[in-house]
C-alpha cells in the first residue's frame, strides 16, 4: 500500500458514543436521533439490539413515546456479524446498539469494530441495575468512548431529576425485563427512601397523577 492510500485510509477512524441513565430518561430516543441523522448525512446505519428484550416485538426498536426503527436482534455482537455476513457488515459505517447493557461481548466488539473496522458505534444503555450496581459491559466502554452522554428522567414521586432505576416488585434477579409496570425514575431522596414506603409512595404517586 503506498503513503497516500494509508493516508487516505487513516483519514477514515471509528468512533464509540455511549448514552447512559436509568430507565425512561429518553436513552433509545437519544440513540434513534443520532442514528436518523448519520443517515441524513449519508451514512450507512443498522440497529441491533438484544434478542432477551422482546417487549416490543423483535423486528424494532421502540422508544417508551412509540418511534420506532427496524433492527436485528441477536443473543450477542459476535452473533450478529455472523448473521448478517461479512459483505453486508462491511457496508454499515454506523452501528446502533440499543439496551447495551445485555451484552456480554460489548468491549470487545466495540474495540474491533471502531479501532480495527472503522465503524462509528452509538450505545445506548443503563448504566446500572436496580440496585445501582454496574449493570453488564455497559461501564467497561467508557475508557473505549468518544463521549459519554448520562441522561435523566424525572422522579415519579416529586417530578425532580431522577437519576436511577426503582424496581417495584420483590422480585431480585439482575436481568428483569419490564416497563412502567415493574420500574420506575426516581431521585436520590425517593430511591434512598422508596423501599420501605413503596406501597405509601405509589398512592401518593397516584394521587399527583389524578
Ligand atoms: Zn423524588
Amino acid at each position: 500500500m503506498d503513503v497516500a492510500a494509508v493516508r487516505l485510509r487513516s483519514s477514515f477512524h471509528g468512533e464509540v458514543h455511549v448514552i447512559i441513565g436509568p430507565m425512561f430518561a429518553g436513552k433509545t430516543t437519544a440513540l434513534l436521533r443520532r442514528i436518523q441523522s448519520e443517515r441524513d448525512n449519508g451514512r450507512s446505519v443498522v440497529m441491533v439490539k438484544s434478542s432477551k428484550d422482546s417487549r416490543y416485538g423483535l423486528d424494532c426498536v421502540v422508544t417508551h413515546d412509540g418511534k420506532k426503527m427496524p433492527c436485528f436482534a441477536v443473543p450477542n455482537l459476535s452473533t450478529f456479524r455472523a448473521q448478517i455476513g461479512h459483505e453486508a457488515y462491511n457496508k454499515f459505517d454506523v452501528i446502533g446498539i440499543d439496551e447495551g447493557q445485555f451484552f456480554e461481548d460489548l468491549y470487545d466488539f466495540c474495540c474491533e469494530a471502531a479501532d480495527i473496522d472503522k465503524k462509528t458505534i452509538i450505545i445506548a444503555g443503563l448504566d446500572g441495575d436496580y440496585m445501582r450496581r454496574s449493570f453488564g459491559s455497559v461501564l467497561d466502554v467508557i475508557p473505549l468512548a468518544d463521549t459519554v452522554t448520562k441522561l435523566t428522567a424525572r422522579c415519579e414521586l416529586c417530578g425532580r431529576r431522577a437519576f436511577f432505576t426503582f424496581r417495584k416488585t420483590a422480585e431480585t434477579q439482575t436481568e428483569l425485563i419490564g416497563g412502567a409496570d415493574v420500574y420506575m425514575p426516581v431521585c436520590r431522596q425517593h430511591y434512598v427512601n422508596g423501599q420501605p414506603v413503596t406501597d405509601s409512595a405509589r398512592s401518593a404517586s397516584e394521587c399527583t397523577m389524578n
